[in-house]
């Protein structure tokens, strides 16, 4: 018998449950991936992180065909596409790994009732979190909304699912059910403004399993201390690869704790933390599923925020800010669909705070442009760092975006690799060329003269406005 295995945000052959369920069920599986960006409503994929999943599609179907087996694509409604391939292929069954946002979850929980009144064996998996987003809970069994409980509930519950490595032969998906190659996706947006992100990355499997050796063989040691360091290849880059599921994060664990040594104890624990902070971001986004749009925080309703300068705004997103360390990091957002952590931070807290605008206008621009868009990590990195969200940093936070590239930056490294105009300026004037208009001018005649925002006069109004919003 066939069963339809129904692949989503797990674009894998490893560790891949329904995979799993639909061989050691005894059937054929079927694998099907159904493009219906209409059903994500406001938050389809973006642009950049849409590219990559037709990429990582391609790359699966290549490894699918490798063993024997091959992919289909259909086009959704994706309750029609799903009948219409049981009917064509008689199947069975019906496999999925859970997916968690909060557009497709109630739409997934009625397919499978559907379904099942049909008369079709159907279960679903967790093949994307250590926990479940509901199944970790306060002791009054609500919510967590502090990253440090959540973290120390997760590690007294802590069990790494065993790893299961895919068969080298997989049964042929019947000849009858037609192709529609994973390539009849778009490669790109259009225009394509993506065409220099490729080189930075190999979207599949094969590519989050070398990215992981690397990392592994590499950053691994000395983690802790460097992740902070944009300057440097400080971290895994695994964040597009985990958002579609191309590597599960329990095989991350599995792989680096061998590893564990004197040295690197700090290291490994300070990395599967940030996986906990990935786990805690679906635990907010599953109990809080309007924060994609709205303050967590009530407080921040009656915050006056600035009707956003469509001019200021592109020049934020096109990096001429005039704030060298916002720039480069919007400059390396545009060139790879990927920018640091720290960086995101500090840009993120600029257009919250300096420039006052609501979070979402840049949480919008991120989620076009990253290749790692996912709604729970987004959702809670703009919050928290405009201080509306759960354990958030406060709003009268804000972050001084030369003194953190200063800190972070501190060879000025950064700045230069993605604003080469500015790598004749000496440091520290890199980090703040304002200072010195002719020396800016000489070395740079087409950057701002001066920020295009005063960042004095931006945080003195966006602590007055978080004053004026009073108490909770
Ligand atoms: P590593 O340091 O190697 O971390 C390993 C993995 O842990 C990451 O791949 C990611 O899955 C997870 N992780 C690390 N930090 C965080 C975090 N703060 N929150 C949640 N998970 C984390 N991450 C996304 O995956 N998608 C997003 O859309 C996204 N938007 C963000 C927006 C803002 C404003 C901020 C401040 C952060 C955002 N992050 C997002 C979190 C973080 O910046 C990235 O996960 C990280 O930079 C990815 O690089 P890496 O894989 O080398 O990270």
């Amino acid at each position: 018998p066939n069963a339809i295995v129904w692949l989503r945000n797990d674009l894998r052959l490893d560790d891949h449950p329904a995979l799993r369920a639909a061989l050691e069920g005894g059937y054929t599986p079927v694998p099907a991936y159904i493009h219906a960006p209409a059903e994500e409503g406001a938050w389809a994929p973006g642009a950049a992180s849409d590219a990559w999943r037709a990429r990582s599609l391609i790359a699966l179907d290549a490894d699918l065909r490798s063993r024997g087996s091959r992919l289909l694509v259909r086009h959704g409604p994706t309750a029609d596409a799903l009948a219409r391939l049981i009917a064509d292929s008689g199947a069975e069954a019906v496999f999925w790994n859970r997916k968690y946002e909060p557009t497709t979850q109630p739409r997934d929980t009625a397919l499978k009732k559907q379904l099942r009144e049909r008369g079709l064996r159907v279960k679903s998996f967790n093949g994307s979190l250590f926990f479940e987003p509901w199944q970790l809970a306060t002791q009054q069994g609500g919510p967590y909304q502090v990253f440090t409980p959540f973290w120390r509930a997760a590690q007294a519950q802590w069990r790494v699912p065993e790893l299961w490595d895919a068969p080298a032969r997989l049964p042929a998906v019947p000849a009858t059910l037609a192709d529609e190659s994973a390539a009849s996706l778009p490669l790109s947006p259009r225009p394509d403004w993506d065409r220099s992100f490729w080189q930075h990355w190999q979207p599949g499997e094969a590519g989050a399993r070398e990215a992981l050796e690397v990392f592994a063989d590499g950053a691994l040691q000395g983690y802790h201390s460097e992740r902070d360091r944009p300057d440097r290849i400080g971290t895994s880059r695994l964040s597009p690869h985990l958002h579609c599921g191309e590597i599960a994060p329990w095989r991350i664990v599995r792989m680096l704790e061998p590893l564990r040594n004197r040295d690197n104890g700090a290291d490994i624990d300070a990395y599967v933390r940030q996986l906990g902070w990935r786990e805690f971001a679906h635990h907010l986004l599953h109990h809080f599923p309007q924060t994609p749009d709205e303050d967590l925080n009530p407080r921040f309703r009656r915050f006056d925020w600035a009707e956003p300068d469509l001019t200021l705004l592109a020049a934020w997103q096109r990096g001429r800010t005039g704030v060298p360390i916002i720039d480069a990091g919007m400059r390396e957002l545009w060139a790879t669909g990927y920018m640091h952590n720290r960086v995101r931070m500090i840009a993120a807290s600029y257009l919250s705070k300096h420039l006052r605008y609501h979070w979402s206008y840049g949480a919008r621009w991120f989620w076009e442009t990253l290749v790692d868009a996912d709604l729970a990590n987004n959702t809670l990195g703009w919050q928290w760092v405009a201080g509306t969200g759960a354990d958030a940093a406060p709003y009268f936070r804000v972050f001084n975006p030369v003194t953190q590239a200063e800190r972070f930056d501190l060879d000025g490294v950064y700045i230069a690799r993605w604003l080469p105009e500015l790598a004749a300026l000496p440091l520290p004037l890199r980090f703040a060329p304002w200072r010195q208009p002719e020396a800016l001018a000489t070395a740079a005649p087409d950057y701002p003269r001066l920020p295009v925002i005063d960042l004095d006069a931006g945080r003195d109004a966006a602590l007055a406005a978080y004053r004026k919003s009073g108490p909770r």
